[in-house]
């Protein structure tokens, strides 16, 4: 049993400034130093999970192998950290609530005042305590959502005072502020992260250690300035300056000792050793590429990179894996039409048609596609992309004029994308579609199965409706090939096109599954097929 250390990570100043990419930055040091680590993350909103929120609210959700819909950053944690997450790692405020309020309703707390001290808040640590509870990590480290001093943070500071006060040496408090560049004054200034750590000593909180977010370098005798007034050591002040990629980060953070100030804080014995070299060499990788590509994202929820976040990551591991940068025009499926597509299209090595819900830009992604199949440019069709793929084909080789989704018209003669029978009788929308991991197994002929290299793969899925089986003798005689299947309940997973170099769709989302340490097989390969087509080989 190991003795599970806690650390918490706040923000203070101002909101983005990549809690996530520390807190998964400091999972991978510890992890390279011998530690089991797990990262979680606890939002401050009274939505139960993210799986509600519109892309443009809050970025992409990110969907777990238990068929979670959580908070991007989970994505990142995954990436670095290379292990899965699950529901435990996303808790948010309105979760506690229903929980507690249902718990008042079974009439658990017959005759007492249910109050936010002391029952938010105790359950607010036991979902934190809860991934320490069967002793496989030495390290829960927690983000908390937000920005310290807002006012529905408070339950959660309130939490880890108490955590603080109960665990003394085996918990850890990391705060990350803003140190802001003036230029008109020429300097760097320390006074918002001063009123930060003072907004947390009113809570009764004293951060461990700051990490400050900087565009230029601090000097001594900032980091001086920032360890008295904060009553922190100079030692416990990092900077985290910005970087150009994300993945600098665990680097930037080993050498500001970072992992060290941790173990020192919460007496950890801190080993000699550590095993950094494969992230050192992605990174080599990554900034040294032989090819470049430029692939077309078509979605409806460009305005905002961080909607497509886990693609847009996925991009990166497959890239490096070719040697190649992978350059991604970002391309409104609402403004694309058949008089612009050319011009917009001109130059791209490969076509992704994106995930997505409803109608609206639906005609662009189908255009995009026939584009794609027509003139043989690689192509990546996921979920919604598929499906639009599956439309296309039915609408223009099978000729099945109005072939389409029955999300979008249920009265289409053709229904060949359709809901999913058990999805009929659902009425709630949150947390009901088909949602996590599913196997799938593949047709060993199949440009998918020489990628993945098995045949049973296993895949997270986040939707209501899917191929329909009445078409699929169909498909398959013109060349639109039902090469994945789940074979439980017989459902199409991915597609492939015969004559084509390379058009696979997908019912699922690989992108969740690609991380540093493992790459996708399916973003490596059509990275591949966009150097091969770049090169015109
Ligand atoms: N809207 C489609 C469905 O529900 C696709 C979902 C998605 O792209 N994640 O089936």
């Amino acid at each position: 049993m190991k003795n599970t250390k806690y650390i918490f990570v706040t923000g203070g100043v101002t909101s983005s400034l990549g809690k996530g990419i520390i807190s998964a930055s400091l999972a991978k040091l510890l992890q390279s130093r011998g530690f089991s680590v797990t990262i979680q993350k606890l939002d401050p909103y009274i939505n139960v999970d993210p799986g509600t929120l519109n892309p443009y609210e809050h970025g992409e959700c990110y969907v777990t192998e238990d068929g979670a819909e959580t908070d991007l950053d989970l994505g990142h944690y995954e990436r670095f950290s290379n292990v899965p997450t699950s529901q435990a790692n996303n808790v948010t405020t309105g979760r506690i609530y229903q929980y507690v309020i249902n718990k008042e309703r079974e009439g658990e707390y017959l005759g007492t005042t249910v109050q936010v001290i002391p029952h938010i808040t105790d359950e607010i640590k036991r979902r934190v305590k809860l991934l320490g509870q069967n002793g496989n990590f030495d390290f829960v480290i927690t983000e908390i959502g937000g920005t310290v001093g807002d006012i529905e943070s408070f339950p959660f500071v309130e939490a880890i005072r108490q955590m603080r006060w109960e665990m003394g040496k085996n918990c850890a408090v990391i705060h990350l502020t803003l140190v802001p560049f003036l230029s008109a004054a020429g300097e760097l200034k320390t006074k918002p992260t001063q009123h930060s750590v003072k907004t947390m000593l009113e809570q009764g909180v004293q951060p461990d250690i700051i990490v400050c977010r900087t565009e230029r370098h601090l000097n001594d005798a900032i980091r001086g300035k920032i360890a008295q007034f904060c009553n922190v050591e100079i030692s416990a002040v990092i900077e985290s300056i910005d970087a150009t990629s994300i993945y600098e980060v665990p680097v930037l953070m080993l050498e500001e000792k970072l992992d060290i100030e941790v173990l020192r804080k919460t007496q950890t014995p801190i080993p000699d050793k550590i095993d950094i070299e494969t992230w050192q060499n992605f990174l080599f990788r990554l900034n040294n590429p032989n090819y470049s590509v430029t692939v077309a994202l078509v979605g409806k929820y460009v305005e905002l990179k961080d909607a497509y976040k886990s693609i847009h990551e996925a991009f990166i591991h497959g890239g490096v894996l070719n040697d190649c940068a992978v350059n991604i025009r970002y391309i409104h499926s609402e403004h694309l039409d058949a008089e612009n597509i050319t011009e917009k299209l001109e130059g791209v090595d490969g076509i992704l048609v994106a995930p997505g819900f409803g109608g609206r830009g639906i005609d662009g992604k189908i255009l995009s596609i026939e584009y794609a199949r027509t003139k043989k440019i690689p192509f990546f069709g996921i979920c919604l992309g598929m499906q639009c793929a599956v439309i296309e084909f039915g609408r223009n080789v099978l000729q099945l004029k109005d072939a389409h989704s029955t999300e979008m018209n249920q009265k289409t003669s053709y229904p060949v994308i359709d809901i999913m029978a058990n999805q009929k009788i659902i009425k709630n929308m949150g947390g009901t579609m088909r949602l996590g991991a599913y196997p799938c197994r593949l047709d060993p002929d199949s440009k998918s199965y020489k990628l993945y290299k098995e045949s049973m793969v296993s895949e997270r899925h986040r939707h209501r409706y899917e191929f329909n089986n009445e078409y699929r003798k169909a498909y398959n005689k013109a060349g639109m090939k039902t090469v994945g299947i789940y074979p439980n309940e017989n459902l199409v997973e991915i597609v492939e096109l015969d004559e084509h170099p390379w058009f696979i769709g997908v019912q699922f989302h690989p992108e969740y599954k690609s991380t540093v340490a493992r790459p996708h097989p399916l973003f490596v390969g059509f990275v591949e097929a966009m150097i091969h087509f770049n090169k015109k080989l």
